[in-house]
């Protein structure tokens, strides 16, 4: 940078030494004796309040960007596009994958999902099927009365029907006794 490196006021060049010039932030370069003369912290060339910056290795990065080379710049700037190129690459292919196996799931749902409406479908109609032969086949069933044969059965212990059939009301221990129980 020490082609252009000057100062502003006194317009001196100090070759090889840039930490003899301080820059201002309203943009202006001074020599360290022309900052030792300046007027409190006014700048002599645009008569600013300004601050001073020491050129240093360690001065503030978005100071020392002015000081680069414009080509290192350029150089930087076409690794960092290639590097963004990379990176929307990588994360393309990641949210690829994240879709193929959203998809993926989605896809077994939905088959789960229509085989469960399709069991759904089939036993409601089997359910209306059901209902309508009740329905056509009622007066052909015959209604069960208390007093019918089959409700006054008594049956032994092991089950089996007696060989005839028996009225509770004929008995006088409580119902829940079968016949063949010894009194
Ligand atoms: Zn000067
Ligand atoms: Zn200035």
């Amino acid at each position: 940078m020490e082609d252009w490196l000057h100062c502003n006021a006194c317009y001196i060049r100090i070759i090889h030494k840039p930490e003899s010039f301080s820059v201002t932030n309203c943009a202006h370069i001074f020599c360290n004796k022309c900052v030792a003369k300046a007027a409190g912290s006014m700048c002599v060339v645009c008569n600013r309040k300004c601050s001073f910056t020491l050129l240093h290795v360690k001065m503030p990065a978005n100071t020392a960007i002015y000081f680069k080379e414009p080509k290192e710049l350029v150089t930087k700037a076409m690794e960092m596009l290639k590097l963004s190129e990379d990176v929307r690459k990588f994360q393309s292919l990641q949210r690829k994958s994240l879709m193929k196996a959203l998809t993926s799931k989605n896809e077994q749902k939905e088959k789960l999902l229509q085989a469960a409406v399709a069991t759904m479908t089939k036993t409601k109609k089997e359910n209306s099927d059901l209902k309508k032969f009740i329905i056509k086949n009622r007066k052909n069933i015959p209604s069960i009365s208390p007093s019918h044969p089959f409700m006054t059965m008594q049956f032994s212990p092991d089950c089996s029907p007696p060989s005839s059939p028996q009225r509770i009301s004929s008995r006088k221990t409580p119902p829940h006794y079968y016949s063949s129980v010894p009194s």
